[in-house]
């Protein structure tokens, strides 16, 4: 709690400084990645070229990712977020939409909604940069679930601040459109769109073994389970979208639980509320509602301008109201650590089991898993080389863990990696290890590199040492502590 406080804190003086220009620390979310860098704010494009003619410079959107993918110390940071690149536009005729580098994901979907449209699909959170969001592989779930996939043009600055625009179609776009922060600064995206709607959506809490008869009929599912309660067959929150059809009518059916069915009732319905300040009592609890077997419905059709993640029965946010198990499995985490990677979709089931299990085990030496595993899956297949469903349907597995684990959820990762070698990293929340090189193409990794030498060949454009290590770019750039201790 007092740790929570601190960093409550530290955010708010980092938020403090947004708008300044010097010497600052950038941080990711939940600051496990930190670093100083001079801060440089684009007002516009004439003042980012000219900040990037001075030297090493690098991009940062929100800093919302986990991993420091955007975080390189001690060079010229373009903060283009608090920059003046807020071009939003929408043509009619083609339903495209065109949305500058400092215009945020929430900025984004109000301005569609004037037009009564919206994006194809979107992560659970906004206050990201559409830019930023895209550049990790920010999605949702069901088709077309990787933002990025929705891109139609991508225009960026090259090493002499000259525009170029690359569009779908054109041999290099598929590299482009998904690059984690090697092609930068990219000032504007042309995006499709698709007229707002209302879905059909249905909240179950069941068994895994249920999962795939209850997702008959339905267009894309998200799930999760309770991480300690029954491996064998764990208690699933499933979360399902259907078309709209006026026939459906809302269902609220609770099932199971005996004499104690109310108390594990309320148990669920403040889960995220217990998982958060009762930890102590993450493994009984979970394992008491898993005895009793309670199962549940309720569907609900979404409101069309529903702003948030497609499953929201009321107008607006989420953020506004107090999170739900059922519907907000997803929701915000200010508290812990994410990580996150896509298997195979058809591996999903086993992989969880497989995670729950290698957690349990650890417990002794004090790590647990925080809150639920989640699952989105992502069907369909993309274009782009380096989405998460370019070689196929995934699922995008969530773990969550007190920050000071961070390096548990990097050893799950590793071990998930091991058993299955088609496992593909998120850039903005797994541990962006050369590990993954092999499932996302050794190939298509060079090719990447070649584009961003044609553009960038005077080496001023940085990325992280992660993605520098990644990408196999040569001997690490000193950080701060190494520069100090003299080790570089
Ligand atoms: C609370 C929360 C919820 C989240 N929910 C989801 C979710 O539901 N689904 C999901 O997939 N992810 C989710 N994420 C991850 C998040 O969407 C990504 O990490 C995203 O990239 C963050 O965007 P940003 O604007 O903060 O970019 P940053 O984190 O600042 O940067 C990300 C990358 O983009 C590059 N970049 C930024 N701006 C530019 C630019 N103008 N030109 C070129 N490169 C640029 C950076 O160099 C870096 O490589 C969540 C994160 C948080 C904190």
């Amino acid at each position: 709690m007092i740790e929570e406080i601190r960093r409550g804190r530290k955010q708010r003086m980092l938020e403090k400084q947004a708008g300044t220009e010097g010497k600052r620390r950038i941080a990711s979310w939940i600051h496990v990645y930190r670093a100083d860098a001079d801060a440089r704010i684009p007002a516009d494009e004439a003042k980012l070229a000219g900040d990037m003619a001075e030297g090493c410079y690098s991009c940062v959107g929100t800093s919302h990712s986990y991993n420091g993918v955007q975080i390189v110390p001690n060079i010229r940071a373009m903060m283009m977020e608090e920059g003046g690149l807020h071009i939003t536009a929408f043509d009619p005729a083609t339903g495209i939409a065109r949305i500058g580098a400092s215009v945020t994901v929430e900025e984004c979907k109000l301005f569609l909604l004037r037009h009564k449209r919206r994006l194809l699909n979107s992560g659970n959170y906004m206050k990201q940069t559409v830019v930023g969001a895209l550049a990790t592989g920010t999605h949702g779930f069901g088709e077309r679930g990787v933002m990025a996939d929705a891109v139609t043009a991508v225009t960026f600055l090259d090493d002499s601040g000259r525009r170029v625009r690359v569009a779908r179609g054109e041999p290099d776009f598929a590299y482009v459109a998904l690059s984690f922060g090697t092609i930068a600064p990219i000032v504007e995206l042309e995006l499709e769109t698709a007229p707002i709607e209302a879905f059909i959506s249905t909240s179950y809490v069941d068994r895994l073994s249920a999962l795939h008869d209850l997702q008959q009929g339905t267009i894309a599912s998200n799930w999760c389970v309770l991480p300690y309660s029954n491996p064998d067959d764990p208690v699933m929150m499933l979360h399902t979208l259907a078309p709209c059809d006026a026939r459906v009518e809302a269902q609220s059916e609770k099932k199971g639980g005996g004499f104690f069915a109310p108390f594990a009732r309320a148990i669920i319905g403040r889960y995220q509320w217990l998982d958060r300040w009762v930890p102590k009592l993450r493994r009984p609890l979970q394992r008491f509602i898993c005895r009793l077997d309670v199962r549940q419905v309720d569907r609900t059709t979404t409101d069309p301008e529903d702003l948030d993640y497609l499953y929201d029965p009321k107008k607006g946010q989420a953020k506004d109201r107090a999170p739900n198990i059922l519907r907000g499995c997803f929701s915000t985490t200010y508290t812990g650590y994410n990580l996150a990677f896509f298997v195979p979709l058809d591996k999903a089931p086993a992989i969880v089991k497989f995670i729950m299990l290698e957690a349990d085990n650890l417990r002794d030496l004090g790590f647990f898993l925080k809150g639920v595993i989640s699952v989105r899956e992502l069907t369909g297949s993309s274009d782009l080389v380096f989405a998460a469903n370019h070689a196929g349907p995934v699922a995008a597995i969530d773990l969550f863990a007190d920050p000071r684990d961070y390096g548990w959820l990097e050893r799950l990762q590793r071990l998930v990696l091991q058993y299955e070698p088609a496992t593909r990293p998120h850039f903005g929340k797994s541990a962006l290890v050369p590990a993954f090189r092999e499932s996302l193409g050794e190939h298509h990794l060079d090719r990447l590199m070649a584009i961003h030498r044609k553009h960038y060949p005077n080496g001023r454009l940085m990325f992280s040492e992660q993605v520098r290590a990644f990408l196999q770019t040569g001997k690490a750039l000193p950080g701060e502590a190494a520069a100090e201790a003299k080790l570089a």
